[in-house]
């Protein structure tokens, strides 16, 4: 089968690897139909140690199942399911907590395993880890639907973890998927005013769609102030920080209100949080981290399917297994918000 790999910053391949097959009793086989580029994969294309085996690339997909090992008990042949970005055994203490990705038998795709970018895909634990999609294999839903195995869901924990509901004052820092997908969650909780801190037009224009209420395209000590102005000076309740650079992280901790709470989801690029102080004298609550998606499909998963939310509009391009080499280069120049491999 073919699959790609990353063998060094901007150096992605399209390559002939081993079958997926099952291992363990508690395995599916996958033939993967829809999978797409993530942001995270931007930050090894930029800085990844090169690696003579190259690392298998890919978590975020749907798939029709063709096999099972004999212990699968929810899963069988022929159903088209989703996988979310971190796989589970949906019996562990955290997986009951709905912290899926502790999960104490979990794990991650790629690497050594299989990842999504990749004609299969062996799904260990696929009891926890999938779920059936109550859809044919090419539904017109099916880019929303994708989106719940990583940004929809991300953007939804970044939510929940800055604890966003009715009357509240939003804030996303951040115009990529994530954050638009932020904008969409913070509007279905009920969310009052919805401030996104973004600057590209196309980005702009599916915030406002989605929910955003104002825009902020200043940067730095600019734009801290907007948000400030548009707060009546106090700043936003919660604050939905989708970058995970040290300017963002500033600014995501800056324009939280005293009391308020940063619920991050962009992977930190920084090993310390910045202005310490200032944060602490307000009594900011810092929260967030990898989202567990699979504990969202369930709840998000009727709004996709009922039209309420549409999330796939974040994919902006389209491209076949050959031109996923160029969808990350286009990602990462910006071109494109997304891109979608369809098989
Ligand atoms: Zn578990």
């Amino acid at each position: 089968m073919r699959a790609t790999l990353m063998y060094g910053p901007g150096d992605v391949r399209v390559e002939s690897v081993p079958d997926a097959r099952i291992v363990e009793p508690t395995d599916a086989l996958l033939t993967v139909t829809r999978a797409c580029i993530c942001g995270s994969d931007l930050w090894p294309y930029k800085s990844m140690e090169p690696s003579e085996k190259g690392r298998r690339m890919g978590h975020e997909f749907i798939g029709v199942i063709e096999a099972v090992g004999r212990e699968v008990r929810t899963i069988k042949p022929g159903d088209v399911v989703v996988a979310p970005f971190a796989w589970s055994d949906g019996t562990c203490v955290f997986c009951h907590e709905g912290l899926q990705t502790s999960c104490l038998h979990g794990g991650w795709w790629g690497g050594d395993l299989d990842g999504g970018q990749g004609e299969a895909v062996r799904v260990p634990q696929a009891d926890g880890t999938l779920v059936v999609l109550p859809v044919e294999r090419d539904d017109a839903l099916m880019p929303s639907l994708l989106t719940l195995s990583d940004v929809m869901g991300t953007g939804h924990h970044a939510a929940r973890a800055a604890r966003v509901g009715p009357g509240k004052t939003v804030a996303v820092v951040g115009d990529g998927a994530v954050g638009l997908c932020g904008v969409i969650a913070a509007r279905r909780l009920g969310a009052e005013q919805i401030i996104l801190l973004g600057r590209h037009p196309d980005r702009i224009a599916l915030a406002r769609d989605f929910g955003a209420t104002d825009i902020v395209s200043e940067r730095g000590e600019e734009g801290i102030q907007r948000v400030r102005d548009l707060t009546g000076g106090l700043g936003a309740h919660s604050v939905l920080e989708c970058v995970g650079l040290g300017q963002a992280t500033v600014t995501a901790l800056s324009i939280a209100r005293p009391g308020g709470v940063v619920g991050r989801v962009g992977v930190p690029q920084e090993p310390t949080v910045p202005d310490a102080l200032p944060v602490f004298f307000k009594n900011v609550t810092i929260a967030g981290g990898p989202a567990p998606a699979r504990a969202y499909i369930e709840e998000l998963m009727p709004d996709v399917l009922e039209g309420r939310i549409e999330p796939g509009r974040v994919f902006d391009r389209a491209t076949n297994l050959d031109g996923v080499p160029d969808g990350y280069r286009a990602m990462d120049a910006r071109e494109a918000i997304k891109v979608m491999i369809e098989f």
